[in-house]
């Protein structure tokens, strides 16, 4: 049952051979039983059930949807009303949001059922899920490992069976890099494709929320319900959504394929390297044509956005002030008391790490040399971009420079924490969409593919994702004990 896909489920559900309660039931038992991942922050279980009840409702009035009765989870970045959402941190341990995030309603109103919250890197700042509030989580492939992160809650919790398939959030890789180190199909969408509103702002010019599954053919179920133009963001983009699982069955010949030989040098694990080799010539067996690229300003993405990132973050933040809502230290003497120690002891040490650099480069001395000219160097990577995508139909590469590494072995070495993010924040600084799959394994942890498109070529990628995963096996494996 927990190895089903999306549209074998929703068969289950309507030949009667299981109820949605039964469904919900049986995998609140398994996150019971596998609370050690860590994976959930809050498990909403009556809630669940009682979602659970009106999806068999709904499924014997025949007026069900696709998701309707179907067990998924939210990153705890998505507001969920009456539910806690913390964003992985102490600052917001005590907020319970007034209103659900447009992406929550989407799902409530498909009569998804919602099992919990996912543990997330506090304010999705972090590449490992070790700078959570709630505790690091688990790799379920190898539980001495990070899942990844900053979606590494979801990544778990998908991998481990423990959700059928749940949320993400990706400012410079949050949903790919998890997806590749838990063995798991992740897709960043086009910014503006999936509504913001309701989802905490990291960095706004960078954040998308997006799905993270089993397979891309429930990406493509999951996309359908979360994608769309909402007014209530003014970043959302008003362009038709696809039917995203149309094309998936399209054949490959003659896709162009390019490879940047920035991705493949200095850096990249070998073993990792030598499966990618081994799933781009699946890919040639599938009728793609594959070319040598090269993109010149990737090697700038880690520094620009390592200050446009922070300096987003710091504005985005100011808003916890210790006042309207979230975390207020204990007798503050004076109002500044109150800011300083509100702040000091509600967020952790990379929120603050953050929050200083990019107070730093926007100060008035430094807003011209670093962030103005952060923001020259994200012009030319989206022109690499259009350039090569004009070129080739898609860019393949790696999505990290190894497999899953240890927990505790980056967290006090933050540049090499910042460095395993180069291969995912170039396509978020040009805003284009890419997703992760399984692609195979190098010392028994997975390795993903990363495979990036056009502005609002979603449904493509997704229709190269799927041909892959119909001549391998790869996103059907799951962790031994599982
Ligand atoms: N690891 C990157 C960071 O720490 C990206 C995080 C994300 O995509 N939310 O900022």
């Amino acid at each position: 049952m927990y190895n089903k896909t999306i549209a074998e489920l929703a068969q289950g559900l309507r030949s009667g051979e299981f109820s949605s309660v039964e469904l919900t039931a049986a995998f609140l038992d398994r996150i019971k039983q596998h609370s050690g991942l860590n994976a959930y922050i809050s498990v909403t279980e009556d809630l669940a059930l009682q979602q659970a009840k009106a999806a068999d409702a709904r499924l014997a009035n025949g007026d069900a949807e696709l998701l309707t009765g179907i067990p998924i989870a939210q990153k705890d970045i998505f507001c969920t009303e009456g539910v806690k959402t913390t964003c992985g941190s102490l600052m917001l341990d005590n907020f319970i949001a007034p209103y659900n995030a447009t992406v929550v309603e989407k799902f409530n109103h498909a009569g998804a059922v919602m099992l919990g919250k996912l543990n997330m890197d506090e304010f999705a700042m972090g590449s490992s899920n070790e700078t959570s509030y709630y505790g690091a989580v688990k790799n379920p492939w190898n539980i001495n490992t990070v899942p990844g992160g900053s979606s590494g809650g979801t990544a778990a919790a998908v991998a481990a069976r423990l959700a059928v398939c749940a949320t993400g959030t990706d400012t410079g890789g949050s949903i790919r890099q998890p997806a590749a180190l838990c063995g798991i199909t992740g897709l960043k969408p086009t910014y503006g494709r999936v509504s913001r509103y309701g989802m905490i702002a990291y960095a706004s010019s960078l954040d998308q929320g997006g799905p993270m599954t089993r397979s891309a053919e429930d990406a493509a179920i999951m996309l359908q319900t979360m994608a769309g133009f909402d007014d209530k963001d003014s970043t959302s983009v008003d362009t038709q959504v696809p039917d995203y699982s149309a094309g998936l069955n399209n054949r490959l010949d003659g896709l162009k394929i390019g490879l940047p030989k920035e991705f493949f040098g200095e850096g990249l694990n070998s073993e990792v390297a030598a499966t990618l080799e081994t799933a781009i010539d699946e890919y040639r067996k599938l009728g793609a044509m594959v070319t040598e690229i090269s993109m010149p300003t990737l090697k700038l993405a880690i520094p620009a956005y390592y200050v446009i990132a922070p300096a987003e973050c710091s504005a985005n933040l100011s808003r916890f002030d210790g006042v309207r809502f979230g975390y207020r230290c204990e007798n503050p003497a004076d109002l500044s008391d109150l800011y300083t120690r509100s702040r000091g002891e509600g967020f952790g040490k990379e929120v603050k790490r953050r929050i200083l650099m990019g107070t730093y480069a926007l100060s008035a001395g430094y807003y011209d040399a670093y962030y103005i000219k952060a923001q020259k160097i994200r012009r030319l990577i989206s022109e690499d971009f259009k350039k090569a995508l004009s070129e080739v139909d898609v860019i393949m590469g790696p999505v990290t420079p190894s497999t899953a590494f240890g927990i505790g072995e980056k967290i006090g070495n933050p540049i090499e924490m910042y460095l395993s993010d180069i291969y995912t924040i170039a396509i978020n600084l040009a805003g284009v969409p890419a997703m992760s799959i399984p692609a195979g394994f190098a010392q028994g942890l997975p390795v993903g593919l990363q495979i990036i498109g056009n502005y609002f070529a979603e449904d493509r990628l997704l229709n190269i994702a799927h041909q892959y995963q119909q001549v391998t096996d790869w996103h059907q494996q799951a962790p031994t004990g599982f």
